[in-house]
């Protein structure tokens, strides 16, 4: 019975050995990704409802792994954001958003505003944002064109500790964004004690606007909120003609969503940016 409980043992001991080790599989080859050049961002239009001009747009990582093709976000980023890698992931996406605002500047494109995706272990502990703060300052970038977004998940975890850190961000310059606002539990008089300009609405509410009424209602609710509190709003996942059209008919001043375009490679997007001013 002793060797048999031991050899049961054994067993478990493998199978959870085998997850570990597939996991710091994926793990070092993310950790290499980075330093070997493998990561890359593609970038989403945001549109001004009013006009269609683009205001700016929403960099999103990908991960061409080779012999595996481009690996979307979600099949990584939740990976990466068990470990400080995540931190890793943050520095490098800014890092590059940066040279990409100065190459569509050397370009001639003007400034165009870059909307990065930060994870909750940016808001644990200063050092890390601190990163982010010196990344922009080192690429010689003014903060006002990177804008930050967070979910409110993200803010839950230590409140008070996240309005700190976001009023630092904020005293720099940088927009800060509530990405996925409506899905979390955000009351009026929290959202008002954080010091952020933009308000992203949750595409679950963007999707079945023409179904649901309630989702109208919410939309409105948030979109009333938003300019109680003077922020900026941003509806994402804008995927048809009717979904536009109630957007711009609420005042929602900007629009997102593969209506308007799917996320592109930069070389892509700029035959969206307007045409280059000749030298
Ligand atoms: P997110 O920040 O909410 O980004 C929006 C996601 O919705 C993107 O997916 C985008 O491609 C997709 N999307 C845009 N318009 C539409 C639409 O009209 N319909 C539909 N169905 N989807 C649309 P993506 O690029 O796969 O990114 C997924 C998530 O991965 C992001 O959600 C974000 O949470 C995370 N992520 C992406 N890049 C980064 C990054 O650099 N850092 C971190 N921490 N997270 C990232
Ligand atoms: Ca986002
Ligand atoms: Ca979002
Ligand atoms: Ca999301």
């Amino acid at each position: 019975a002793k060797g048999r409980g031991r050899n049961t043992f054994h067993f478990f001991d493998q199978a959870m050995n085998s997850r570990a080790i597939r996991r710091l599989d994926i793990e070092m080859a993310l950790r290499h990704a980075i330093s070997a050049g493998q990561l890359e961002l593609h970038y989403q239009p945001k549109i001004a409802s009013a006009n269609g001009a683009i205001t700016g747009v929403e960099a999103l990582v990908r991960w061409r792994r080779p012999g595996e093709g481009l690996i979307q976000p979600d099949e990584f980023i939740p990976l990466a954001e068990e470990s400080d890698l995540i931190v890793a992931v943050g520095e490098w996406v800014l890092h590059q958003a940066c040279a990409q605002i100065k190459a569509w500047r050397a370009k001639g494109f003007g400034d165009v505003p870059v909307a990065i995706n930060l994870s909750p272990r940016h808001f644990r502990r200063d050092k890390d944002l601190d990163g982010i703060i010196a990344t922009v300052e080192a690429a010689g970038i003014p903060p006002h064109l990177i804008e930050i977004e967070v979910t409110e998940t993200t803010l839950m975890h230590d409140p008070e500790k996240a309005i700190a850190l976001l009023q630092r961000l904020r005293d720099r310059g940088f927009g800060i964004a509530i990405d996925d606002f409506g899905s979390g539990y955000s009351n009026l008089s929290y959202l008002r004690r954080l010091p952020i300009t933009t308000l992203k609405i949750d595409r679950a509410f963007v999707m079945d606007i023409e179904h649901n009424q309630d989702n109208i209602e919410i939309i409105r609710a948030i979109i009333a909120m938003a300019n109680a509190l003077s922020l900026g709003l941003v509806a994402e996942g804008v995927e048809n003609e009717r979904q536009f059209a109630f957007l711009r008919n609420s005042d929602c001043a900007v629009v997102q969503g593969y209506y308007f375009s799917r996320p592109l490679p930069p070389a892509e997007l700029e035959s969206l940016l307007q045409r280059p001013r000749s030298p």
